[in-house]
């Protein structure tokens, strides 16, 4: 039987800027567990904001998606509904970092503007959330 794979996507803000120390140490809590339930994913910090990919076994992704949304170093966070995939993008990473350096200007600015609040006027979230998951996959080759 296939497994029941499915894929969320959410914006948040840091409460605090992160450091690259506590960026590192957040990916090797991440790693670590999300390679315990199976999920992979991908994460941006831009400017003290955050997206992210989560993607598994529906159970897995709905826990850790409650864990995570619980963490008090974020808040304001908004998030697609938790959707079935057809497959994993993002098969490598069990938390690929795509450092906002990495990402061309076009993609900085409209991720800045999503956290500000002022996406184009006929965008909603999921097709923010789908450019977010184009720019992930094309990020793909210079994920660390
Ligand atoms: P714990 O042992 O409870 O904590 C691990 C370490 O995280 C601690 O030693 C500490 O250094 C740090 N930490 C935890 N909470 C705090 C806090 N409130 N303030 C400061 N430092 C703290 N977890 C995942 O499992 N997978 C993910 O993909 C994932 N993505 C995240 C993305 C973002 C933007 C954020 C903010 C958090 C994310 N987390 C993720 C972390 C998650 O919210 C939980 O902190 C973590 O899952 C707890 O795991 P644990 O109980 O094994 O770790």
């Amino acid at each position: 039987m296939p497994e029941d794979l499915v894929t969320v996507v959410y914006f948040s803000h840091a409460l605090e800027p992160f450091d690259d120390a506590a960026l590192l140490a957040l990916l090797q809590i991440s790693r670590r567990n999300n390679e315990r339930s199976g999920i992979t994913g991908v994460l941006l910090y831009h400017d003290g904001n955050f997206a992210q990919a989560l993607e598994g076994p529906r159970l897995a992704v709905e826990e850790a998606f409650k864990r995570i949304s619980a963490d008090p170093r974020h808040d304001g966070i908004i998030a697609t509904a938790v959707l079935p995939t057809g497959s994993r993008q993002f098969a490598d990473w069990s938390m690929g970092f795509l450092p906002a350096t990495e990402l061309p200007e076009a993609s900085r600015r409209r991720f800045a503007a999503v956290l500000k609040g002022q996406p184009g006027a006929a965008e909603d979230l999921d097709s923010i959330a789908a450019s977010m998951l184009k720019t992930f996959r094309d990020g793909l080759p210079r994920m660390r």
